[in-house]
């Protein structure tokens, strides 16, 4: 994987770290300036967001970079499904900004971006404040489309979370699981691709398996996907078996797991044309997703639901300046996940880091690594390393791979230790 470290970065970049205008010679009006720092403007203090303001600094600390977000408090979704396990607290997956603002020199707004013009580069926040950017970085995640399956709308998800953005929806959806009585039913609609995290929905059936086995034995879960096959599904299923017996069923796309309507008002799902029907206890529907509304709304992602970035820098192909990173963006075969928006947001810093010094950008080579607990001691990782070649993100052969099937629990238990291990490095990485 690429060195990002400050002293190889910069050895690699010929440049003293700062990012000034002066360093282009010229304006953008082309008229000659006196020196100011390069203003850097990042949307979404999430996983690529976070990351991206804090390596930007990092590369170029004399760079003016101010983070927007909304919240100020981050829940990472990483670890929200062990919250519904029963196994983890909301606190142990809530994230501050306060490294990124005292340690790191970001400026952070609480606020959210209400309209950006990619021509006159400005970004409006909710409080009516429009700031001037030389660069945006955009990284807002995910948006669901509401209106992919009849008979739910979003205003269904007080009562039907989703939980895909964690936070009040885990909470949600975690006491809706106390309440439900032992022999009750959890329905699970998982959604087809590409959505936020391949393995996660199967990771959340096994958490919640996990919470009923010692709570409510007598409980049963269905998962009705929008697919016939899911990530790491033989290792999945093999601990399921091993640990849950028939708790969990899931049902492919092409059984009548595909699901054509909802009522919501009864927690019923109707499938294969009315034949297939199952009234929920609990009702999780994961809808299908969209880059996040600030991105569609800025016209980022086209006539389609993602946005086409070049994939050497991240740079939208639509509008020059602004780089979208993490689950909005179109990455290649890089899987929406933290892990990709984390890798994504450090090629994007470094880009814009060369660009703004009048250098060619490096091609990157990224990572991604996904662990799932089927138990708090099961855990199973697929690991990939991806390249840039001939315009796109493509995996590297023979690196990566996948955990063994029939390993001893020997195995298992170690990839739970990796598994923490993973979620404290990459939080480190990001907000720390
Ligand atoms: C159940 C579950 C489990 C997961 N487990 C893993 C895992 O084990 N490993 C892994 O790598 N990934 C995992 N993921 C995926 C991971 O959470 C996402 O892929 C990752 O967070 C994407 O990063 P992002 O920056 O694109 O979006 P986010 O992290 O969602 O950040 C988006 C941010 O943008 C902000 N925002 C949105 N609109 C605006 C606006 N208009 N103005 C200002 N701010 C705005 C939001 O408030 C948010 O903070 C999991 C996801 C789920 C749902």
């Amino acid at each position: 994987m690429t060195d990002f470290s400050r002293r190889n970065f910069l050895k690699a970049v010929g440049i003293g770290g700062a990012a000034s205008l002066a360093s282009l010679g010229c304006a953008a009006n082309g008229t000659a300036t006196a020196s100011r720092s390069a203003r850097v403007i990042v949307v979404g203090g999430g996983s690529g967001g976070a990351t991206a303001a804090k390596y930007l600094k990092r590369f170029s600390p004399d760079m003016d970079v101010t983070l927007i977000e909304p919240n100020a408090t981050y829940y990472t979704c990483y670890g929200s499904n062990w919250v519904l396990g029963g196994n983890a607290e909301m606190d142990d997956i809530a994230q501050s900004y306060d490294a990124l603002q005292s340690r790191h020199g970001v400026k952070v707004v609480q606020d959210t971006v209400m309209e950006i013009d990619p021509a006159g580069r400005t970004v409006t926040t909710s409080a009516g404040e429009a700031m001037n950017y030389d660069r945006l970085v955009m990284s807002p995640g995910i948006d669901f489309r509401y209106d992919a399956v009849p008979g739910i709308t979003e205003a269904d998800s007080e009562r039907i979370p989703h939980a895909w953005k964690a936070g009040e929806q885990t909470r949600l959806l975690r006491q809706q699981l106390e309440a439900m009585p032992d022999g009750g039913i959890f329905v699970m609609v998982a959604p087809g691709n590409p959505f936020r995290c391949p393995p996660g929905p199967y990771e959340r059936a096994s958490m919640v398996a996990h919470y009923f086995q010692q709570e409510k034995p007598r409980s049963k879960i269905i998962i009705l996907d929008n697919k016939e096959a899911f990530s790491k599904q033989g290792l999945f299923m093999e601990g399921w078996a091993q640990h849950y017996g028939d708790m969990i069923e899931w049902v492919a796309s092409s059984r009548g797991g595909q699901v054509e309507e909802i009522d919501a008002a009864n927690l019923r799902t109707i499938s294969d044309g009315g034949f297939t029907e199952f009234k929920a206890d609990v009702l999780n529907y994961i809808p299908p997703q969209t880059a996040g509304k600030i991105a569609k709304q800025t016209g980022l992602a086209g006539d389609g639901f993602w946005c086409p970035v070049n994939q050497l820098t991240f740079e939208s192909t639509i509008h020059p300046g602004i780089y979208v990173i993490g689950d909005s963006s179109v990455a290649g075969a890089m899987p929406k996940s933290g892990h990709s928006a984390n890798n994504q947001a450090k090629v994007a810093a470094a880009a814009i880091v060369r660009d703004l010094a009048g250098l060619e950008p490096l091609a990157p080579s990224t990572a991604n690594t996904c662990y799932s607990l089927i138990t708090p001691d099961h855990a199973i990782s697929v690991a990939a390393v991806y390249a840039y070649q001939d315009g796109t993100i493509g995996g590297v052969e023979g690196a990566g791979g996948v955990s063994p099937m029939d390993a001893p629990a020997s195995v298992r238990r170690q990839e739970a230790l990796y598994t923490k291990g993973w979620y404290d490095g990459i939080t480190a990485d990001i907000w720390g």
